[in-house]
C-alpha cells in the first residue's frame, strides 16, 4: 500500500541483472567512441552525418519533394544539423522533435592570438561559455578547428588527441610562489588574460631577427597548413582537453569525458532516431550550435531555419504549418546537474537528480523565480510519464540546484515559443562545464530509451 502512495525515484542497480547490464555497458561503447570523434560542433556534425548516411539519411535541400518514409538531414553551414524522417500520419498532427545542443564550454583563439614572450611563443584565447577558469590550467590540452582562407580554401586542424601528437598547455604558479594567487576568490584567480596557450620555444635557425620563436611556429604551421598569422584573422580555432572519453572506477559504470553536455543527450537522440523506423510519427533531430553562448546566431536555436524547416516540411506534405506548430511535441534534451555528496550545500536533495537513476526531467529551469524558464504544463509532463511507464523507462524530476543558489536554461523557451509543447529532460552530469565531466552509463542509456519512446508513442 505505501508503495503505490509515495514516490521515490528508483536506481537502475536495483532491479538490472547481468544481461541488463552489459546492454548498458554496450551502448556506451558507441557513445565513447562518438565522443572521440565528436570535441567541436562541426567535429559532432562530421560524424553525425557519417552515421546517419549509413542508417539511409540524404541531403536535403529547400525545394526537395518529401514523402512518408523519407529520411533527410539539413547541414547548416557545417555548425548546426538537422535530421527528420517523414512518418506515414497526417503532418498536421504535428511532427516529434528532440533538440539538443553540440558546442561546449572551451577556449577560443583570439584574431590575433601568436605573441612571443619570455622565451616562448604562445596564443591568446577568449572562453566560450560557462568556464571556470582555475580548471584549464597546467593540464594537456588539444587544438581543434578550422582555418578559412582567402582563396576559398580551408584547412582542418586538429592537434593534440592522437598518440605521438604533442599537446598545448597553460601555464600556473608553482605553490611556492602563489601564496597571493591562492588568497584571491577562485573566480579571479586565473584572469582570462593569463589564459595563453604554449605554442613553442624554439628560435628559427639562421635568421637576426627579433621574435625568432615565433617565426619558427609560423613557419611549421606555413610548412604543415600553407597559412600565415594574417589567417588567423578567419579561423575557428578551439582549445579543448587532450584526451579520450574514458571509464571511471574500478567497476566502470561512469564515463569521463570532454563534452558530455550536450553530446550525451545528442548521441542517444540520434541512436533512437535510427531505430524509429517503423514510427507513424515525422521526426526530427535537432543539434544545434552556440547553446553555451545564449542560442545566438544563424546556428543556434533561435535561428528560423527551425521554423523554416518545418514549413518546407509541412507545405511539402500539404499540410499547414500553424496546424504543425500547434500539435507537435518537443524534447529539450540538455543535461542537468547530478546530486554530488562533495558539494550537498548546493542541492535541495527532494528535488535533484541521483546518480544511476536515469534521464532527468525538469519542467522547468531558469534562475530565481523561475526566471528565464519554459516552465512545462502539467499535462504534457503527465503525458510523458505515462510513455515511460508503458516503456519502462527510468527517469526522474530535478531542479538544478536550489532554488537561490544559482540557474542556468536550455533551447526549451526558444523552441517553446513557436508554439511547440515543450520540456526539458537530459542525462544528470557531475562536474558540468568542468574540461572532463562525469555521467553514469546507466543514465545515457536511459536517455537512448525515452527518446526512442518519445519517438514511437
Ligand atoms: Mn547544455
Ligand atoms: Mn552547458
Amino acid at each position: 500500500m505505501s508503495k503505490e502512495l509515495t514516490y521515490s525515484r528508483k536506481n537502475f542497480y536495483d532491479a538490472a541483472d547481468e544481461a541488463a547490464i552489459k546492454t548498458v555497458y554496450d551502448y556506451c561503447e558507441g557513445y565513447m567512441s562518438y565522443m572521440d570523434n565528436s570535441k567541436t560542433e562541426r567535429e559532432t556534425v562530421t560524424e553525425t552525418i557519417a552515421l546517419a548516411e549509413k542508417h539511409g539519411y540524404k541531403p536535403y535541400n529547400f525545394g526537395m519533394t518529401v514523402k512518408p518514409g523519407d529520411k533527410y538531414y539539413y547541414n547548416n553551414r557545417s555548425r548546426n544539423l538537422y535530421l527528420f524522417r517523414i512518418g506515414s500520419e497526417d503532418i498536421n498532427n504535428g511532427m516529434r522533435i528532440v533538440a539538443s545542443h553540440i558546442d561546449s564550454p572551451r577556449l577560443d583563439l583570439k584574431q590575433v592570438p601568436i605573441y612571443e614572450d619570455g622565451g616562448f611563443c604562445f596564443a591568446k584565447t577568449h572562453y566560450y561559455g560557462g568556464v571556470r577558469k582555475y580548471q584549464w590550467v597546467a593540464m594537456p590540452l588539444a587544438l581543434h578547428g578550422v582555418v578559412a582562407k582567402k582563396d576559398g580554401s580551408s584547412v582542418t586542424i586538429r592537434v593534440g588527441d592522437e598518440d605521438g601528437e604533442p599537446v598545448f598547455y597553460i601555464n600556473d604558479l608553482l605553490p611556492h610562489l602563489a601564496r597571493e594567487q591562492s588568497a584571491r576568490p577562485l573566480g579571479t584567480a586565473i584572469p582570462a588574460e593569463s589564459l595563453n596557450i604554449v605554442l613553442g620555444s624554439r628560435p628559427l635557425a639562421n635568421t637576426d631577427e627579433g621574435e625568432k620563436i615565433k617565426k619558427n611556429v609560423l613557419a611549421i604551421l606555413n610548412e604543415k597548413y600553407d597559412i600565415t598569422e594574417e589567417d588567423f584573422l578567419s579561423a575557428d580555432l578551439f582549445v579543448v582537453p587532450a584526451g579520450k572519453a574514458r571509464d571511471v572506477g574500478f567497476d566502470r559504470s561512469l564515463i569521463s569525458a570532454y563534452g558530455h553536455d550536450d553530446n550525451v543527450c545528442a548521441y542517444p537522440s540520434l541512436t533512437a532516431l535510427f531505430e524509429s523506423d517503423a514510427s507513424e510519427h515525422t521526426l526530427m533531430v535537432v543539434l544545434a550550435d552556440k547553446e553555451e553562448i545564449g542560442s545566438e546566431g544563424n546556428t543556434g536555436m533561435q535561428c528560423e531555419l527551425f521554423t523554416d524547416l518545418m514549413g518546407a516540411i509541412a507545405a511539402e506534405l500539404g499540410g499547414n504549418i500553424y496546424a504543425v506548430k500547434a500539435n507537435s511535441k518537443c524534447l529539450s534534451a540538455d543535461v542537468n546537474a547530478c546530486f554530488d555528496p562533495n558539494f550537498p550545500e548546493v542541492f535541495e536533495s527532494r528535488n535533484t537528480a541521483k546518480i544511476n537513476c536515469g534521464i532527468t526531467m525538469s519542467k522547468y529551469t531558469g534562475s530565481g523565480g523561475k526566471g528565464g524558464t519554459n516552465d512545462a504544463p502539467a499535462e504534457y509532463i503527465a503525458w510523458i510519464r505515462r510513455i515511460f511507464e508503458e516503456n519502462g523507462v527510468l527517469w526522474q524530476t530535478a531542479e538544478l540546484g536550489k532554488t537561490d543558489v544559482g540557474g542556468g536554461g536550455t533551447v526549451a523557451k526558444f523552441v517553446a515559443k513557436h508554439n511547440i509543447e515543450t520540456v526539458d529532460l537530459g542525462v544528470p552530469v557531475i562536474s558540468m562545464h568542468a574540461p572532463y565531466e562525469v555521467v553514469s552509463k546507466a543514465d545515457v542509456y536511459s536517455a537512448h530509451k525515452a527518446f526512442l519512446a518519445f519517438n514511437m508513442a
